[in-house]
């Protein structure tokens, strides 16, 4: 179709390229497909304004949460491929194909922008939780069974998959209880409408120093800076809920070379920025190298995170 359209109109010979050397000539809008406020939100929030910065025209985050990601990721999709709309999302992209069945294939469906940063996981309660260790909350959970709840934000997602290692490695099997993000989920956990869950540094963080919630692990190898009271999962004996979770930025297929370069590098600069270093800090967030924030680092991560979750999520949801 495009062809023919072509070939009746001398322009189109012109239109892309003169389209890509104009861009960005008019905000951009950042798919976010979780809650505001969470920690997808955050990471998304941090890196768009310096990315907008440097493209010189703003980059506004919208939040189009659901279904794990996927309505997001979907609407991102299926939106004009000019280089105005782009997803940020996690490691959901690579859980989605196997939990979602006919929904967007993210490996297909879009352009690779870059990878953006690896974030660590916290086991986290409601501040009146009566346990001390995270041994403790295991044995609590196991013998209190449905009567614990356990929020996450939705099949596939960080706190989900989280939460199914942790099923599997304590034969607890607490009441889930699915959000369209942890934003929403970390406002009950606070108001201790639920009991516990496992969600990212960068929604956790703040909550934790400020002493709002209980923290009985990170899902890291090791102690993180940020949280030197909270032991790792290795330490306290869960090592194999080990868990980083890495973030990528995407856009519908057929967006020009162009324009994908320009966010490549708009990206990069942002990775580079020490303010935004410096809030990734503060919240445990790793940026990643410049090498990575490629186009070829997204896809290389995407296609083995998919081939590892489907190995993964076919043995646990067989249980
Ligand atoms: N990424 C989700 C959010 O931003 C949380 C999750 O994946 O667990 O709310």
């Amino acid at each position: 179709m495009r062809k023919i359209l072509c070939v009746l109109s001398a322009l189109c010979w012109l239109s892309v390229p003169a389209l890509s050397q104009s861009y960005p000539d008019r905000p951009i809008t950042m798919i976010v497909p979780y809650a505001a406020g969470g920690p997808t939100d955050t990471v998304a929030r941090i890196v768009s304004e310096k990315m907008g910065r440097e493209l010189g025209q703003r980059v506004i985050v919208e939040n189009v949460a659901g279904a794990g990601g996927t309505l997001g990721s979907a609407r991102a999709a299926r939106s004009e491929p000019n280089g105005y709309t782009l997803l940020l999302n996690h490691i959901g992209m690579s859980t989605a194909p196997t939990l979602y069945p006919g929904s967007t294939d993210p490996l297909t469906a879009f352009e690779f922008i870059g990878l953006v940063a690896d974030v660590p996981m916290t086991i986290v309660a409601r501040r009146s939780f009566p346990s001390n260790t995270l041994q403790e909350l295991v044995e609590y959970a196991v013998k209190q069974g449905d009567k614990v709840s356990y929020a996450h934000a939705g099949a596939g997602t960080a706190s989900h998959i989280c939460g199914m290692l942790f099923a599997a490695e304590t034969g607890a099997q607490p009441l889930t209880i699915p959000y369209k993000g942890t934003g929403p989920a970390m406002i009950d956990l606070l108001g201790g409408q639920v009991d516990f869950m496992c969600d990212q540094t960068t929604n956790t963080t703040n909550q934790i120093q400020a002493g709002e919630i209980r923290a009985y692990a990170v899902t890291a190898a090791h102690r993180i800076p940020a949280l030197p009271n909270v032991p790792s999962v290795n330490e306290a004996g869960l090592g194999k809920m080990e868990l980083s979770i890495w973030h990528g930025i995407y856009t519908p297929k057929g967006t020009p070379q162009e324009v994908r370069r320009r966010l490549t590098s708009a990206l990069q600069a942002a990775l580079a920025d020490t303010a935004v270093l410096e809030r990734f800090r503060q919240l445990s967030a790793l940026a990643v190298s410049r090498e990575e924030a490629t186009p070829e680092g997204l896809k290389s991560k995407l296609t083995a995170e998919t081939a590892r979750w489907k190995k993964v999520l076919a043995v646990e949801t067989q249980k």
